[in-house]
């Protein structure tokens, strides 16, 4: 999926979107009311890629023992899966999964909306500071082939430009909303879509039971799994859910880590 040359288009197109942000045309767009339906669209995209072990700490390690540990390690490399949160930020739930995620040591991604980013950019750089990914999630929530050519750019673009005004960080990475997406898209503004492979529809429900068995139980390596961080449930469900994988040996990382090969 990697696109050849990618940097140094993207050099440009960062220096072509930071011009006019230099230039004070930015447009901030206040005011937005929180969307409550949302439907997306399965998909599935898998991915592979390497990534981080987790290492054990002290204690020697016996020579014959050597081989049965790197076993052991290969085991757990070869079994991630990358936790993605979709519509937030939310002044509401966002800081308290934030605040899970750092007491164990997690990081995930989160697809942003830029008009929710807009609003409460203290979420958006404690996320960035805390080593999470942020991706592109359009300005204003739309589906990608709905609209014209211009205004899609907009989307993406005027999301990227808030993200980065907080992080100095551009998106590299678009979750397209409903999983509807447009591959000009993606050779012009050089960003990747990154879908999703495990969906337990957490939006449909408040029960927190059933998202976190719909996830333990179908969840493998490679996984991307897609909720949101703007109902309690999930968030909720998001923290058991790194309980119970990672007591079955699943390593959580970021989504950039299992779409590049
Ligand atoms: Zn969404």
């Amino acid at each position: 999926m990697k696109l050849p040359g990618k940097r140094a288009v993207f050099l440009l197109y960062a220096c072509a979107l930071l011009l006019p942000v230099l230039a004070g045309s930015f447009r901030e767009q206040a005011g937005a009311s929180k969307m409550t339906a949302k439907t997306e669209a399965p998909a599935r995209e898998t991915g592979t890629g390497g990534g981080t072990v987790e290492t054990g700490a002290g204690g020697r390690m016996a020579e014959t023992d050597a081989g049965s540990k790197a076993e052991a390690q290969e085991d757990e490399k070869s079994r991630q899966v990358a936790l993605t949160f979709d519509d937030g930020p939310s002044p509401d739930w966002t800081p308290k999964l934030l605040d899970g995620l750092k007491e164990r040591n997690v990081r995930a991604t989160f697809f942003l909306i830029g008009m929710y980013a807009v609003q409460y950019p203290e979420i958006v750089e404690r996320m960035d500071r805390e080593g999470h990914l942020i991706g592109n999630h359009t300005y204003h929530h739309v589906q990608l082939d709905l609209e014209d050519e211009e205004h899609l750019r907009r989307e993406i673009g005027d999301t990227d430009k808030v993200i980065y005004l907080i992080t100095g960080k551009h998106t590299d990475y678009v979750r397209p909303p409903f999983g509807v997406w447009d591959e000009r898209l993606e050779e012009e503004l050089q960003v990747l879509p990154v879908l999703w492979t495990v969906d337990p529809l957490d939006w449909t429900t408040e029960n927190t039971d059933q998202i976190v068995e719909k996830v333990v139980t179908e969840a493998e390596d490679g996984d991307i799994i897609l909720l949101h961080d703007c109902y309690e449930s999930s968030v909720e469900a998001a923290l058991r859910i790194v309980d119970i994988l990672r007591d079955e040996g699943f390593a959580f990382v970021t989504a950039d880590e299992l779409v590049l090969p």
